[in-house]
């Protein structure tokens, strides 16, 4: 997830083209090449072949395995799903070469939210893709086409982790940003779609995309961080934006959308979409639930975090079984960065 200041505002975000809807094909005929095939045998270490034309790409924030994921689903009009972080940029890049997209092949990049984590390398693969539209949802444009807030407001959470971990971001230009409401679908082609649908909570701008042919579930972020390696479902409540009753509108939402599949991009697949999420809910719910009680009796933020800490420690012990695991998950989605975006929504509730 990864968390950070100014995102969630109410200006008007679209100097970027205000499309609810949206399908390229005037706009894009003739641009681009159907791919290559055939030389991807053996695949890299980093990729893993999900079916019917989509791909897993580790995109490996801060050189770690296993956290970060992207997904490239080829087809006819081949689009990536999560660029990763800016210096994840030439590790997606060689891995979509070796699936046979080169640099004119690609239609389009989609980023589920602005975050780092996953749209930190959308300049840097828009520019390696130079006929690519970019897609994202309306309120999250304007921070890819001028990146210098989130840039700004990461440095001031990360510190001197920021390089380490992100990198810098580039920006987009105007004409290839491409938005979405509350809705909007993506050309895959030959008949295939990507359908987004807005789903805040954890973000203001998140949205979830669903795959016409395959029925999966892109849920980025809205539906907690993903750790195959224990199947536990973990929370992603950062602040400035994390919501709990829009989360929660969200789950609905994705497990009403009839997905066969949810592609976590922390990370990896998931085939049991109705525990996942119904696991998902259940540990958001205790998550706030502790983080209130705590929160209400000793108004300390690092109080809370030490509390919610142990109980999580006591509580998920497999998944704290592994230090260096444990290590690389809290580098993407701390227990004191869900617990301060948690009392942030609490302070603001209670205000009013
Ligand atoms: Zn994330």
């Amino acid at each position: 997830m990864a968390s950070w200041g100014q995102t969630a505002d109410t200006e008007d975000p679209a100097r970027a083209v205000p499309l609810a809807v949206w399908t390229s094909d005037a706009a894009r005929a003739g641009l681009g090449r159907t791919p290559s095939r055939g030389h991807t045998d053996p695949m890299a270490d980093n990729i893993e072949d999900l079916g019917n034309d989509v791909f897993h790409v580790d995109t490996r924030m801060g050189g770690y395995d296993g956290i970060t994921s992207g997904y490239l689903i080829r087809g006819s009009r081949p689009c990536l799903v999560e660029t990763g972080t800016a210096k994840s940029a030439d590790v997606v890049v060689r891995a979509l070469a070796e699936l046979g997209v080169g640099p004119d092949d690609l239609s389009t990049i989609v980023v589920t939210h602005i975050h780092l984590d996953h749209a930190g390398g959308v300049g840097d693969i828009a520019e390696a893709f130079p006929h690519a539209q970019v897609v994202v949802q309306e309120k999250g444009a304007r921070h890819l086409a001028d990146p210098s807030r989130l840039v700004a407001s990461a440095r001031r959470v990360f510190g001197d982790d920021m390089d380490r971990l992100f990198g810098d971001l580039r920006a987009v230009p105007q004409h290839r940003l491409v938005t979405v409401g509350d809705v909007g679908s993506i050309d895959l082609g030959d008949g295939r779609r990507l359908d987004a649908f807005h789903n805040p909570g954890h973000a203001s701008h998140h949205v979830g995309l669903l795959d016409s042919e395959t029925g999966d579930l892109y849920t980025g972020d809205a539906a907690g961080v993903y750790v195959p390696e224990t199947a536990d479902v973990r929370p992603a409540t950062p602040p400035p934006d994390f919501d709990l009753d829009l989360t929660l509108s969200s789950l609905a939402r994705m497990r009403d959308a009839g997905a066969q599949r949810l592609l976590f991009s922390h990370f990896g697949p998931v085939t049991d979409v109705a525990g996942t999420l119904e696991r998902s809910e259940e540990e958001l719910r205790l998550w706030v639930e502790e983080v209130a009680a705590v929160h209400a009796v000793e108004p300390d933020v690092d109080h809370a975090i030490a509390m919610v800490r142990d109980r999580d420690r006591e509580r998920n012990r497999s998944f704290y079984s592994d230090e260096s695991r444990t290590l690389k998950f809290e580098e993407l989605s701390s227990v004191a960065a869900n617990v301060k975006g948690i009392i942030r929504w609490l302070d603001n509730r209670d205000q009013g």
